[in-house]
């Protein structure tokens, strides 16, 4: 599909993007994050996890791999992922039996891309770029699903 691309002027907005992003969100969803250290990948989680309406703070994953948010308002848990260390992909993280949790789940990845990708054929990958100055908050923000799945799934709302 061809991205959908948005300017994100800061934070505050990009969790507001993640709680729009949330509401096309169903129990299956794989989303990669890509970006550099503080393109916004957490904060985006974030947003994503009150959309949710789930338990407990998304933050940086810094000493675990990944974080289960159960949900509190009957929906899907948010699994938060952080593979920056994972050099291996996808069977270093054997043990998270991710693919057991995806049918129920909304799993979001930090650094996924080439890492978690055979996790799921249909996926949403979302490209955080800073903007021209470092001082500048902007983020410039695409959003490309991959599969049928997301077809239908309204992301040209978000733009
Ligand atoms: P990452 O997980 O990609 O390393 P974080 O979300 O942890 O990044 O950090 C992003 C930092 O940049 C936060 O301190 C956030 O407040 C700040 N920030 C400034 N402008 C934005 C923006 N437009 N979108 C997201 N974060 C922003
Ligand atoms: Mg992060």
């Amino acid at each position: 599909d061809a991205p959908v691309a948005l300017t994100v002027p800061d934070a505050d907005r990009m969790r507001e993007l993640g709680r729009r992003l949330a509401a096309l969100l169903r129990p299956g969803d794989l989303v990669l994050l890509t970006g550099e250290l503080g393109a916004g990948k957490t904060t985006l989680t974030r947003g994503i996890g009150e959309g949710l309406g789930v338990r407990g703070d998304v933050t940086s994953p810094t000493f675990v791999i990944a974080r289960v948010h159960p949900s509190l308002a009957g929906g899907p848990p948010l699994v938060h992922v952080d593979a920056y260390r994972l050099a291996g992909g996808l069977d270093e993280m054997e043990d998270l039996d991710l693919d057991v949790a995806l049918p129920e789940s909304v799993v979001v990845v930090e650094w996924g891309e080439g890492r978690v990708e055979e996790l799921s054929e249909e996926r949403l990958h979302v490209v955080i770029h800073r903007g021209a100055s470092a001082e500048d908050d902007t983020r410039h923000v695409s959003l490309t699903g991959v599969g049928d799945r997301w077809h239908e799934a309204g992301l040209e709302q978000l733009a």
